[in-house]
């Protein structure tokens, strides 16, 4: 068993610099969490606390059952794998990979069977003899990855390992580690700064912003249910559009309202909403739940094409809606249309989110 456990942990850099402040995190055991955010969040820092190798300013990490709070990287029983693959570049792969046991003083012969199935897990068998620098980005991330493997640990720890190769290997590599930890259930932590490799991954994706938590939960209830707009904003791609509406009633309904935009508001956000009726709130709206035009009037608004993004499958629109910037994804790719077009951008009431405009939080997520 090794769940991971983070109890109100912090960690300052100096006098000024509060990193990491108060996260609260239960890992469950063979859990892939996804821990991500922009540069400078803190969760490399985060993640560094788990390994070992940065000290915790107050707070209580728990592996399993045990405190690790000061206890030495190498006795916490977690591997890591780095951006830059951090491999010995004068040893062969194998070498490489059999390091760590050696240090162990585990017989050659067990070595040589890891060895083999961490080999067989990433493809390495052609590579075993070779030197990191006689091979590609890629592969010297898989012998990272298969140095963790048959170290068989009780966590694997992961800091941006795929930053460094080109979009096509990331996704590969992305493919590569999902069958690995369904080959080798361990629990796990992965720092991204990007929300696509968090959404594909994670049992559970984790946002953070300037040190803090901002919600934790599956792939599809934090681009469902975004806690705040900043978690609304940077799940999902394109990014959320939002607009500057207030809220009234016209008749039984309610709705939000700008100089550019008249949408009804359900049932279900009505009840929520219902107190801010005369009040400004930001309404969000996801570029892949607009769809080129009128359907229903009260479901749909005007909008001025700017930009048209043909992509094959799909067409992106850039659109302007009064003052704001508004981006269409998933319009199919025959779609006949031109920048400077007037159209109309329907969505279905059920679709809007809505958020505080003064503390940002989700009024109805
Ligand atoms: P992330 O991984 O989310 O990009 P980090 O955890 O690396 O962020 O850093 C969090 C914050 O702590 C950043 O503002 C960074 O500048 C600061 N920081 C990180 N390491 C140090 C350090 N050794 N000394 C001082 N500040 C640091």
């Amino acid at each position: 068993m090794a769940a991971i456990t983070l109890s109100k942990l912090n960690k300052h850099y100096g006098s000024l610099h509060h990193a990491v402040k108060d996260v609260d995190l239960a890992i469950a055991d063979k859990e892939f969490v996804a821990l991500v955010g922009p540069s400078g969040c803190g969760k490399s820092t985060t993640l560094r606390m788990i390994a070992g190798l940065e000290d915790i300013s107050s707070g209580e990490i728990r592996i399993g059952d045990r405190v690790v709070n000061n206890l030495p990287p190498r006795d916490r029983d977690v591997a890591m794998v780095f951006q830059n693959y951090a491999l010995y570049q004068h040893m062969t792969v194998y070498d490489n990979l059999a390091f760590g046991l050696r240090n162990k003083k585990v017989p050659e012969r067990e070595i040589k069977a890891a060895i083999d199935r961490a080999a067989e897990m990433l493809g390495l068998h052609e590579l075993l003899k070779r030197r990191p620098r006689q091979l590609s980005g890629g592969q010297q991330q898989r012998v990272a990855l298969g140095r963790c493997i048959v170290r068989n640990p009780l966590v694997f720890l992961f800091d941006e390992p795929l930053s460094n190769l080109d979009a096509k290997l990331r996704a590969q590599m992305r493919i590569e580690i999902k069958r690995l930890h369904s080959q080798m259930p361990t629990t796990s932590v992965f720092v991204t700064h990007d929300q696509v490799e968090a959404m594909t991954l994670g049992d559970r994706v984790v946002i953070m912003r300037d040190g803090e938590v901002q919600q934790a939960g599956s792939p599809l209830s934090v681009y469902g249910h975004p806690v705040n707009r900043f978690v609304a904003g940077f799940i999902g791609a394109p990014a959320m559009n939002f607009l500057d509406v207030t809220i009234r009633k016209e008749g039984d309904t309610l709705v939000a309202q700008s100089r550019a935009v008249k949408l009804a508001i359900n049932e279900t956000s009505a009840r929520a909403l219902e107190a801010w009726q005369g009040r400004p709130v930001i309404m969000g709206l996801r570029p892949e739940h607009l769809s080129l035009g009128a359907g229903v009037l009260s479901r749909s608004f005007p909008a001025k094409v700017e930009v048209v993004e043909q992509l094959g499958s799909e067409i992106l629109l850039e659109t302007r809606v009064g003052e704001a910037r508004v981006t269409v994804a998933r319009v199919p790719p025959e779609t006949q249309v031109s920048a400077g077009d007037q159209v109309r951008l329907s969505i279905q009431p059920g679709r809007l989110h809505f958020f505080d405009p003064d503390s940002e939080a989700a009024i109805v997520a």
